[in-house]
């Protein structure tokens, strides 16, 4: 039968558009359709606007740093909000021309308009048209999610926080994940007064408990106002801004209310489950280890599958499944071993297991090494970094790096190849420090902190 594709993709995002890419420089006859812009989520409203934001929020501290080192900063310096928008969103438009741009030079055919599944070998799109395709790859990504409480409506998700007009006075912010944190500092650092509400006893659930903790402290020294155990019940417009309930009895004022409480995936309406794609929890993909979904043509990468919401497992995802659906060599991605960072600030980088999970497992040998960095003691800041190898007694593997300070996301891209190799505590001891740096105490750690 002939198809008027080889493969069609459903989104244009990070995971989508590479597998688009991989397929039509392949000789794969390729279209994508993409409902809003190029890039998906972590172009045009996540990784990238956020890390503009990090960047920009991040001049506070170093400007209170700066007068440590001898620097008259003056008075009267202030962050002008509109005026980085229109930079950040000029350098996010670039972005997306290039994604457009790599995708027709690939040979890739873009719709920009809403595809939905027809049946097993059949989209339909908005535009009113309608292709065949010999395979389906469903990468449509996630969208923010509110609970349902009294006046949700008056919140704004990660999606309007890039599109605010103007800076907040005071802000809400519910939740103590990846989103919750990263934005309560990027708020706060931009003079912001910032509340965090975080249901859990620690933010951050999931990471190494003594990560957590830390990070909460360091926030909380650098101005976040952050309250764990707490949620919030309603909110209320009021003037200008809004008032909200919280479940530890007291109402606060402020000017806005960010909701970073998790991600469903974008799967509702997309005719999947007609088709006899198979969904799961709140609507995830149900995929197999090639990322194929219950229908044998249609496949699912990225967010819309909810296994780990992270861009560049979204881009293996998508070039595993170019490698095995049209080169032939059937490639499965290993979610088991996969460096993070909270671009929180300070910053959490993490590889491999926490403290509590490999103990569970094994005995270990835990290292760990707490310093102010060379940089804060003429700043006259406290702040610490925190650094932990958590290592396999029996084999001395290291199973865990986890680092909370300036530059972690960084560092822990590096220790990450050593924990992807397989080093162990001797290889990180015999690899000769790089002085001074913060990073030369993972390297010269000597007797364990704790062995349990
Ligand atoms: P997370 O899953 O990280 O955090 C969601 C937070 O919301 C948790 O603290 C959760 O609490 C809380 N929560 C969930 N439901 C409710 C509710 N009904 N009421 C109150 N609180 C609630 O999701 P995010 O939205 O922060 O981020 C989504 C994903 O995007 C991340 O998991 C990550 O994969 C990715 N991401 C990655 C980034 C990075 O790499 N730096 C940056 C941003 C996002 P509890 O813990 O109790 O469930």
């Amino acid at each position: 039968m002939d198809f008027d594709y080889d493969l069609f993709v459903i989104g244009g995002g990070s995971g989508g558009v590479r597998a688009a890419r991989l397929a039509a420089e392949g000789g794969a006859r390729v279209g994508l359709a993409e409902e809003y812009r190029m890039g998906g989520t972590c172009v045009i409203r996540g990784c990238v606007p956020k890390k503009l934001m990090v960047f920009a929020s991040s001049f506070s501290v170093a400007l209170e740093d700066a007068a440590g080192f001898g620097w008259d900063t003056g008075s009267g310096c202030r962050f002008d909000w509109p005026a980085f928008k229109a930079k950040k969103d000029a350098e996010i438009a670039r972005l997306e021309g290039i994604y457009r741009q790599n995708l027709g030079k690939a040979g890739v055919e873009m719709h920009d308009a809403r595809a939905t599944v027809a049946d097993p070998h059949r989209v339909t799109l908005s535009s009113g048209e309608s292709f065949s395709a010999r395979h389906i790859l469903v990468a449509v990504g996630g969208h923010p999610f509110k609970p349902e409480l009294p006046g949700a409506e008056h919140a704004m998700t990660s999606n309007e926080i890039f599109e605010m007009d103007d800076l907040p006075r005071r802000a809400i912010v519910v939740g103590g994940g990846y989103i919750a944190c990263e934005f309560a500092c990027i708020l706060n650092g931009m003079g912001v007064a910032v509340q965090q509400f975080y249901r859990g006893a620690q933010i951050l659930r999931g990471f190494d408990d003594e990560m957590r903790g830390h990070l909460a402290e360091a926030m909380r020294a650098r101005g976040v106002d952050l309250h764990v155990g707490t949620d919030i019940e309603w909110i209320e417009k009021e003037g200008d801004g809004f008032r909200v309930k919280c479940t530890d009895g007291r109402e606060c004022e402020t000017d806005a209310v960010l909701f970073a409480t998790g991600r469903r995936p974008n799967t509702a309406g997309l005719g999947l489950e007609e088709a006899g794609v198979s969904l799961g929890r709140n609507g995830a993909i149900e995929v197999d280890k090639w990322s194929q979904t219950s229908v044998p043509s249609i496949y699912a990468v990225g967010d819309a599958t909810d296994r780990v919401n992270l861009t560049p497992v979204a881009i293996r995802e998508g070039a595993a499944f170019v490698e095995t659906v049209f080169n032939g060599n059937p490639t499965a991605v290993d979610h088991s071993l996969i460096a993070k960072a909270v671009f929180a600030q300070p910053e959490l980088g993490t590889i491999g297991q926490t403290e509590e999970e490999a103990r569970d497992q094994q005995p270990v040998d835990v290292y760990v090494a707490a310093f102010r960095p060379m940089q804060n003691i003429l700043a006259g800041r406290n702040e610490r970094v925190f650094m932990k190898l958590v290592v396999a007694a029996a084999d001395r593997k290291v199973l865990g790096v986890h680092i909370v300070g300036p530059g972690a996301g960084e560092l822990i891209q590096m220790a990450g190849i050593a924990v992807t190799m397989g080093a162990t505590k001797e290889d990180f001891d015999r690899t000769v420090a790089v002085h001074p740096t913060m990073a030369e105490e993972l390297v010269t750690m000597k007797a364990p902190t704790r062995s349990a």
